[in-house]
């Protein structure tokens, strides 16, 4: 890959990026900008290839995704030890084999929905027919947090439905990316699904070009803004999957004993950098002590060290900028008198680990509280009545999914009828589903990913109207 400035749009950006392992900080590869002039050439052939793929029948893209999903089956193994290298997360739990079962999952299901014609009116007079279209070029934007898994959501949607794709992994995670796009590509037909590196220049000049017709992004919100900026410029369709800070309510009187290990994980799988893990945590005065001595317990056996040992199921941060976040938010909070009610073990070894934390006397204002942490940190806020601890869980700019957690079945439906976000779980966290639509209220994002409505996502609706 070419390495020259991006003359054309933005500055020059000439700096390469050093891609670490987060466990070890050994030092895995120089990530190369792809410069404008390559970029242009991807887009161009990608939109050559573009019209002979959507040519083909949709049974054949199929068979061909699910051909795709093999490949990954059978390449897992190997994958999944370049992301633990490089993203950090650990072979073992719910870690980077967790990844890549996954990325099979999210490439069968969405080569196995249909999304047929749909006769939307008919009378004596006309009928109205309403078919998918392929939008044309997408680009996809993937973050470092599940760096293959988010991907394959993006790619294998819109080739489903007929699009080309060219995928920007983040700088943080270049080379496990690269392998995943080598297995796929080894089934699928040249230029359908193409790959530029580098840094978050190399996305903006992709998302503003002005052959882009779809933009699917996933990372924070200041870099959605930016999409939507760009996207001023081609008009092109946005999904957006801006992160989320996700509130738990546990009801009173919860039967702690069934759900600790779901609380557990719904807060920290990956480390707690997930889209739409547990942030905060809102539990009733009276069932304080118990809530927090049974995570307590329930986290001080849980191993943290190098991923490539099976023995860990908890890893590192994935990088240095978001090791420093997470530190400056625990700064914040110990300089205004936070309780630090559990601290688990940090591995003795080099490399971005925090460990597990739980943190009290905070509340809705504190920034522990108010910004999305992304890292294995829990604030528990105490409240009084129901009302109130809804009113604090939708305090917040983001809404990608909320939890309730409750014994009594409709009391927990009344409680997440009332809470703002796209998704609302009850006694489970972020527990997603291929076939069930995903998105953000608020400002985590718009479009839904997932399911048939994911598909309808990256089509243009199209209707045929008969007279009769
Ligand atoms: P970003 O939003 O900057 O990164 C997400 C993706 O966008 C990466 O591929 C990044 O590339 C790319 N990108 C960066 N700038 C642009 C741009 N102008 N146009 C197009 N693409 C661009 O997130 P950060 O990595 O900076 O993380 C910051 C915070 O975002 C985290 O602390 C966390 O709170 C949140 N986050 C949320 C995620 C989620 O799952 N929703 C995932 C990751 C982060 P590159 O990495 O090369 O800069």
């Amino acid at each position: 890959m070419e390495n020259t400035s991006f003359a054309k749009e933005t500055a020059a950006v000439n700096t390469e990026f050093l891609s670490l392992n987060p466990s070890t900080l050994e030092v895995i590869g120089e990530v190369e900008n792809t410069s404008a002039d390559e970029i242009d050439r991807k887009i161009k052939n990608a939109k050559i290839a573009q019209k002979q793929w959507s040519a083909r029948s949709d049974a054949e893209r199929k068979e061909i995704l699910l051909k795709v999903a093999e490949a990954l089956q059978q390449n897992s193994k190997h994958l999944a030890e370049w992301i633990t290298r490089e993203q950090g997360k650990p072979l073992s739990g719910p870690g980077s084999n967790f990844e890549m079962q996954a990325c099979v999952g999210w490439t069968q299901v969405p080569a196995s929905l249909d999304l047929p014609e749909e006769v939307v009116f008919e009378d004596d007079t006309r009928k109205d027919i309403l078919y998918r279209k392929p939008i044309g070029v997408v680009a996809a934007i993937a973050p470092w947090n599940w760096p293959l898994m988010i991907a394959i959501w993006q790619i294998i949607p819109s080739l489903r439905m007929g699009n080309t794709v060219i995928l920007k992994p983040s700088e943080y995670t270049t080379f496990s990316t690269l392998e995943m796009i080598k297995v796929i590509n080894s089934v699928l037909p040249e230029n359908v699904l193409q790959v530029v590196t580098g840094r978050g220049e190399v996305g903006s000049y992709l998302t503003g070009h002005p052959e882009i017709g779809k933009v699917m992004f996933t990372g924070s919100i200041a870099t959605g803004k930016k999409v939507i900026e760009a996207s001023a410029k081609n008009m092109a369709r946005l999904t957006l999957e801006c992160g989320g800070n996700d509130a738990g309510i546990i009801l009173p009187g919860l039967d702690l004993s069934k759900h600790i290990e779901n609380l557990f994980w719904g807060a920290f799988l990956n480390m707690g950098q997930t889209c739409a893990c547990l942030k905060r945590l809102y539990v009733h005065e009276n069932d304080y002590e118990n809530v927090v001595k049974a995570l307590s317990d329930y986290s001080a056996n849980i191993p943290m060290g190098n991923g490539a040992d099976e023995n860990n199921v908890l890893g590192p941060i994935q990088n240095k900028m978001q090791f420093d976040k997470i530190q400056d938010l625990l700064n914040d909070a110990e300089n205004n008198n936070a309780d630090f009610l559990f601290k688990g073990q940090k591995p003795d070894q080099d490399g971005y680990f925090i460990p597990i934390t739980l943190i009290g006397n905070v509340d809705n204002g504190s920034r522990i509280v108010d910004e999305e942490q992304f890292g294995p940190v829990l604030p528990i806020i105490k409240y009084k009545t129901l009302e109130d601890a809804v009113e604090k869980a939708n305090d917040s700019e983001n809404g990608l999914g909320a939890s309730v957690w409750g014994d009594e079945l409709e009391e927990a439906q009344k409680i997440a009828a009332q809470l703002e976000a796209g998704t609302v779980w009850i006694n489970q966290h972020g527990a997603i589903n291929p076939f069930v639509p995903f998105g953000g209220a608020k400002k985590s994002g718009y479009g839904v990913e997932f399911g048939v409505e994911g598909l309808k996502a990256v089509t243009i609706p199209k209707v045929i109207s008969i007279k009769k």
